[in-house]
């Protein structure tokens, strides 16, 4: 997105990769579908050490605009839930779009290219950056580090560009794998275990954010879209809770059975009010000697008891997939050191960082590619 724009303006433009090709986040993503862009982009959806940081560069270029790119090349999409929007054919559709742009711009591209040092030099008060690479030598005016997060390292994911921010003085955060689904241990796991493939709409939260979406029970623990999106909310050894009947007030619902001197089984009662969202063996495992009662005879701190565990689950994960899965890198670059207009380190006249190595992460739904759209084109502009 950088070298087509900064090439659109007419500057000579060199992509340089260490892949065997460019763009394998695109093609892996969204399920081969690229979730390339949401139609709800605000800063509410990114975190950062400083919220305010995207601002500039998402309302410079927003996802209308990225819209209007995929437009232009006449790709099919569709919105699948919540303005998220998909390629109706595949992911590759939007990789094309953008290799098409930087050749018709003349940006050249070069894959298979390792970087063994970049030194900033300056001949006759003119400052420019060497790279030494496995193709050769490249000189620029311009150096614009676009080398994305930690995660799938058997994807060409590399700490380089956080190497080279700490090389020229720029203070890089902690990172951690977000976006990522939780491991369990013990009779959890056990239980997610036998539950695996189930889905279920919940809402969790912890005291930071909350997210109504689905969760999936995996052979390791949880995984779905409510969970990754408060995995970007979670630190090591918190609990998060659980609510797997979020439009049902069970306590109450226990109790008028009760007062009705219901004496059908709690489970069958469950599964006739929710049959969809709550799957067949779920009720069973998750409530397991409780799915046989009968409401006529439940004491006041059973319906207590069977209400936490269906509507305040508190759940303490061992631990994430780590980067094998997960989708983003929280952290990176601080904000602090770069402008939000032109990207370029304040420190560092020449020197640009853009997308996901900077200290932005996106929800789940099109934001992190809107991420990089935007802080791409931003930077073309200036580069
Ligand atoms: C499985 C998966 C699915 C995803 N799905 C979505 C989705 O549907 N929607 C969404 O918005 N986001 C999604 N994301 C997140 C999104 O892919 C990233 O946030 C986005 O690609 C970041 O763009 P970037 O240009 O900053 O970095 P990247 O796309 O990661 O690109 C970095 C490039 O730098 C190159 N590189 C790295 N190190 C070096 C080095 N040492 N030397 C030379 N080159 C190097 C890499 O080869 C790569 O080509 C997904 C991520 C994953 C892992």
């Amino acid at each position: 997105m950088c070298a087509a724009s900064a090439a659109a303006r007419g500057r000579s433009t060199l992509v340089v990769d260490h892949s065997n090709k460019v763009g394998k986040k695109i093609l892996m993503s969204g399920g081969g579908r690229c979730n390339f862009t949401n139609y709800f982009v605000e800063p509410q959806n990114y975190i950062s050490a400083n919220p305010h940081f995207c601002k500039s560069a998402l309302s410079r270029f927003t996802q209308w605009d990225f819209i209007a790119l995929v437009d232009k090349h006449g790709l099919a999409y569709h919105e699948k839930s919540q303005g998220q929007l998909f390629c109706d054919n595949k992911a590759s559709d939007i990789l094309n779009i953008l290799l098409s742009e930087c050749e018709q711009h003349g940006a050249v591209i070069q894959t298979h290219c390792d970087i063994h040092s970049i030194d900033k030099q300056s001949i006759d008060k003119h400052e420019h950056f060497e790279l030494k690479t496995s193709q050769g030598q490249f000189s620029c005016d311009s150096l614009v580090v676009a080398t994305g997060g930690l995660s799938i390292p058997t994807m060409g994911a590399s700490p380089k560009g956080y190497q080279i921010a700490e090389q020229f003085g720029l203070q890089v955060s902690d990172k951690r794998a977000a976006l990522v689904p939780f491991t369990l241990s013990n009779r959890w796991l056990d239980i997610c275990k036998q539950l695996a493939g189930v889905s279920v709409d919940v809402v969790v939260e912890n005291q930071r954010q909350s997210f109504k979406e689905a969760l999936l029970f995996t052979h390791r623990g949880l995984s779905g879209p409510a969970i990754l999106q408060i995995s970007s909310y979670w630190q090591e050894g918190e609990s998060v809770k659980i609510n797997f009947m979020p439009d049902t007030d069970v306590q109450n619902l226990l109790k008028s059975w009760r007062s009705e001197g219901q004496t059908a089984e709690l489970k069958n009662l469950f599964k006739r009010l929710d049959k969809h969202s709550l799957a067949k063996n779920f009720l069973n495992l998750w409530l397991q000697g409780w799915a046989n009662l009968k409401p006529a005879d439940l004491s006041d701190q059973q319906i207590n008891d069977i209400s936490e565990r269906l509507q305040s689950w508190s759940c303490k994960p061992s631990g994430t997939e780590g980067w094998r899965t997960a989708e983003v890198t929280l952290g990176g670059v601080l904000t602090d050191e770069l402008s939000s207009k032109t990207f370029e380190a304040k420190k560092q006249p020449g020197l640009y960082f853009i997308g996901e190595v900077i200290d932005v992460t996106g929800w789940l739904g099109g934001f992190n590619f809107q991420w990089a759209w935007a802080s791409g084109w931003c930077a073309g502009q200036y580069v």
